[in-house]
């Protein structure tokens, strides 16, 4: 990673944590830094590998709870029992709703809102989940399928 990239990822990271209303900490940034860089989930035995590389001392019980107040604001998602995504969202508050196959950990978030929106108010009284807490619909992805 250039110097650039790392500035305009760690500039993400501040706004997504702003726009939460999160308390900045530089353990926190680097959470939320790690799991963008990443393409698939990453679980807490190698969040704290990649934080090695950033600080001294990673601290398991910090980053553990760290995870659990991103997760608590939406910004990350467990997709899997210790499989953590950063949020593909920018935007204001609204539920959310993933796939993710449980062949090649594959996932997805849907990014449409007209769709989130469908889904929802085709919930309607149904819905018993608050805004914060994902949708997830676990399954075999098509590319696993055949
Ligand atoms: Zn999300
Ligand atoms: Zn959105
Ligand atoms: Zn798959």
């Amino acid at each position: 990673m250039t110097n650039q990239e790392r500035m305009k990822l760690v500039e993400k990271a501040e706004r997504l944590m702003d726009k939460h209303s999160m308390r900045k900490t530089p353990l926190k940034r680097e959470i939320v830094c790690a799991l963008m860089s990443e393409k698939g989930p990453l679980s807490q035995g190698e969040l704290i590998q990649t934080l090695g590389t950033v600080f001294e001392n990673v601290d398991r019980v910090s980053v553990y709870r760290n995870l659990n107040l991103l997760k608590a604001a939406g910004l990350v998602h467990e997709v899997d029992v210790n499989s953590y995504v950063c949020c593909s969202h920018e935007c204001e508050a609204h539920p959310h709703l993933l796939f993710f196959c449980l062949k090649c950990h594959r996932h997805q978030e849907v990014k449409d809102h007209q769709k989130i929106d469908t889904l929802m108010s085709a919930l309607g009284g149904f819905r018993f989940f608050g805004d914060n807490q994902p949708l997830f619909l676990r399954g075999i992805c098509t590319s696993c399928a055949v």
